[in-house]
């Protein structure tokens, strides 16, 4: 047993006539439509990459009973060693895309892994519903699926609660028969659904009594009837040449409105039942959150790694890398890369047992998702700065090397000393991709809100903390003096102690 899931199986699955909408059209085929096609080619890299006979063992595993090989996303860590092995898979993955697709097929299988493990919390919520969860982890993982998914309203009216948003808006249950639900409304941000099987849609906002409609999660091919996913602009569309547009051109994940037009589920792919606690338990009360953000942040940790790199080449490309300020910036970069790598590390050391498996300490999780949604924006901010205006300073794109005159022209003034023009000119085009480009300032959204605002993160942090241990050490120092006996003292004449 050898293999493993290859690019043209992942394609094939995605010719299923889904409901793909741009620019006002109905897309006839994904795959080659000029919008995705590209992108679509970069998620089948990644299982040509995992079927490849020298990375078949790094990059897989064979799930108990089974007869093909899948990605390592759904192994359930049995120890440390299991858990740094997957976290290494997840690693090369993402530096195939440079940790620019953030939403690779590991990061929902993740969600998964994290409730498989729970599963007693759904065993408390229905045996039907613990085994609708545990059946369809088994049929995402053997067949291994490239899921997304869309566990987040429409803001709308933010200061309203979810239940009481205008009709037809935010995703509910409309009606239920002995074949299960059927649900109206809509989800977001959908990212990567249009190259994904199947979406996992859920509700992670808070809910109250109530809101019973809104309180469910389920899993839906991305082909179901009445499905319409309705796709931001396209920054693959958008891009003026591989050369031009190296990221965008290639790892736009795309961002897309999933609108549910009264999409029937049935009930052995309904995991969470009308009960808005359950919608909160099956991410916080099993190790489901903390698996899907700590796979978030080993894909970080390459992108950063990657933009590490981007920054001293850029001071190469304008001569500054020897100078101490310039060499003092990338010092800071490069320390910021070793501390979410030393994260990681210790989510994994100072990880726990549950139900036979090991899973990540959730604090140290949190911590590091606080600490890197503001380093984010720091970190382009400091690139920038590093670079000036030699992102600018470009070709309006590679067609004006066609003419001589102004190819002379342009190897004239792009002079550096460390790299040749030609060189420069396409470096500093993939610099400008990554944190400029409309493709690379969504990354920095991205970054700042794929796991909630700041006040969301914030609180898992705060939730999490060992304020008892924290505080404890307050409450000793104050338990070794007290202000009876300092009085007593001063009072006997004695002074400072
Ligand atoms: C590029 C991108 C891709 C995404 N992909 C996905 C995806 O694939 N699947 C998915 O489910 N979701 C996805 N998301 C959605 C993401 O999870 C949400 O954007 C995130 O949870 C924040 O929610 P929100 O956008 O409703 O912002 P809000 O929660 O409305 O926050 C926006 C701002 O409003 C203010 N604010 C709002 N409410 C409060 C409050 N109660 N207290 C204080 N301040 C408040 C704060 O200033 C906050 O920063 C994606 C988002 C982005 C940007």
């Amino acid at each position: 047993m050898t293999t493993a899931k290859t690019g043209a199986e992942h394609i094939r699955s995605l010719q299923d006539g889904r409901t793909v909408y741009i620019d006002g059209k109905l897309v006839a085929d994904v795959t080659a439509h000029p919008a995705f096609r590209n992108s679509v080619r970069s998620a089948a890299a990644l299982y040509d990459f995992q079927a490849r006979p020298e990375n078949i063992e790094a990059m897989t595993f064979s799930p108990d009973g089974a007869n093909r090989r899948v990605n390592r996303c759904w192994q359930l860590p049995r120890d440390h060693a299991e858990m740094v092995a997957r976290r290494k898979a997840m690693q090369t993955w993402a530096s195939l895309h440079c940790g620019f697709m953030g939403r690779s097929p590991d990061h929902v299988a993740s969600t998964l892994v994290g409730q498989r493990i729970g599963i007693e919390v759904f065993e408390k919520h229905g045996s039907a519903r613990a085994k609708a969860l545990r059946d369809y982890f088994e049929e995402a993982s053997r067949n291994d699926y490239f899921l997304t998914y869309v566990i987040i309203n429409p803001q709308a009216e933010r200061a309203k609660d979810w239940g009481d948003q205008a009709e037809g808006l935010v995703a509910k249950i409309v009606d239920e028969d002995t074949g299960g639900i059927t649900v109206r409304g809509a989800k977001l941000l959908g990212t990567s659904s249009i190259m994904a099987n199947e979406v996992f849609v859920a509700n992670l906002q808070p809910l109250k009594p109530g809101e019973e409609d809104l309180a469910f999660s389920c899993a839906v091919p991305m082909n179901s009837k009445g499905l319409r996913v309705l796709s931001r602009k396209s920054y693959e569309a958008s891009a003026v040449s591989v050369f031009d547009n190296p990221l965008s051109s290639r790892f736009d994940e795309n961002d897309a409105l999933m609108y549910f037009e009264d999409v029937k589920v049935p009930w052995e792919r309904i995991f969470v039942h009308r009960d808005t606690d359950m919608c909160r338990a099956q991410f916080h009360d099993t190790p489901s959150h903390a698996f899907q953000n700590y796979q978030a942040q080993i894909r970080l940790s390459v992108k950063l790694k990657f933009l590490c790199g981007l920054a001293h080449r850029i001071t190469e490309a304008i001569g500054t890398s020897a100078m101490p300020p310039v060499r003092e910036q990338l010092g800071f970069l490069a320390a910021n890369v070793g501390m979410v790598h030393a994260m990681l590390a210790g989510m994994e050391a100072d990880g726990t047992m549950r139900n036979g498996y090991w899973v990540p300490n959730r604090h140290q999780m949190y911590s590091a998702q606080v600490l890197t949604q503001d380093l984010y924006p720091r970190f382009v901010n400091i690139i920038r700065e590093l670079a000036g205006g030699a992102l600018i300073m470009l070709p309006s794109s590679v067609e004006d090397y066609a003419d001589p005159h102004l190819a002379k022209i342009i190897r004239t003034t792009q002079r550096a000393s460390k790299m040749e023009p030609d060189e420069k000119v396409k470096f500093l085009k993939a610099a400008w991709d990554a944190i400029g480009s409309e493709f690379g300032s969504r990354h920095t959204q991205y970054e700042m809100f794929y796991a909630g605002a700041k006040f969301v993160t914030s609180g898992h942090s705060f939730r999490t903390f060992d304020w008892g241990g924290a505080t404890g050490m307050v409450d000793d120092l104050m338990s070794t003096y007290d202000l009876e006996s300092e009085l007593k003292r001063v009072q006997a004449g004695n002074g400072k102690a």
